[in-house]
């Protein structure tokens, strides 16, 4: 008896979390197609046409010119689902984020408010769905890439030009830079420094894109494990001149 009752149970439980996936799925409505990208938002009484325009059209604005800088075409269009409420989104990745992309499914989802009007909202979220759309072209090129968190978000932080914003702003103009120890084993570190963790990762891949060019750059993208090779440098080396690079570009 107590058997049959657990069974019924598990049952319960497993047809429930079938429903709310499709629930989910069915709840995205395609709202979008252009050359370049499919979007898809979650249902929502909100009038979302002109926050969909300003973002299809800044996506085909932008990514061409990502695709180029990384030398790729892509063989589809990218999609996006766009989530307007941040509690629902929340819920569906399961953690406290407005945007990820994942390589398993190669969907970027994002929190986006239904109103840009705001000139420093629609550039925040306009940022963040370019980020991801970094994400998506290196992860890519290289799944791995996602495991080397300042290689995966300094990429991301930088090519989406936030870092070139936040470089602007001079938020972090008088916080040392971070040990090497703090670079390489980079989950930790950006647990712990958050915005701080973007920066100093964007300032490594600009470093490294500037003084050693695309081409290069491009190399250890697709792998990663021969930076040494591809730079020609050890990396104690290129650390101690990253840490040069940063205390003079404030100069
Ligand atoms: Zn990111």
């Amino acid at each position: 008896m107590k058997k049959s009752i657990v069974i019924i149970l598990v049952v319960m439980l497993i047809s429930s979390c079938t429903f709310q996936t499709n629930t989910n799925l069915m709840d995205l409505v395609l709202v979008k197609e252009t050359k370049l990208v499919t979007i898809y938002v979650k249902k929502t009484d909100q009038d979302i046409n002109e926050m969909v325009d300003n973002i299809s059209s800044e996506f085909e604005n932008q990514s061409k010119g990502l695709n180029d800088m990384f030398q790729v075409s892509p063989p589809q269009k990218a999609t996006i689902h766009i989530y307007t409420d941040k509690e629902q989104f929340r819920q569906m990745i399961g953690r406290d984020t407005e945007g990820t992309y994942d390589v398993s499914d190669n969907i970027i989802k994002v929190y986006t408010p239904s109103d840009l009007s705001r000139i420093d909202v629609r550039n925040e979220y306009t940022f963040q769905i370019i980020h991801e759309y970094v994400h998506a072209i290196i992860q890519q090129l290289n799944k791995e890439v996602g495991n080397i968190k300042w290689l995966d978000e300094g990429t991301a932080y930088y090519a989406s030009k936030q870092l070139e914003t936040e470089i602007k702003n001079k938020k972090y103009v008088n916080i040392s830079v971070p040990d090497l120890s703090d670079i390489l084993n980079s989950q930790a570190y950006f647990d712990e420094a958050g915005g701080q963790a973007y920066y100093f990762s964007g300032l490594i891949v600009q470093f490294i894109y500037e003084k050693y060019g695309e081409a290069k750059f491009n190399k250890i993208i697709r792998e990663p494990e021969k930076m040494e090779t591809i730079l020609n440098r050890s990396i104690e080396d290129l650390y101690i001149e990253w840490k040069n690079y940063v205390n003079y570009l404030y100069e």
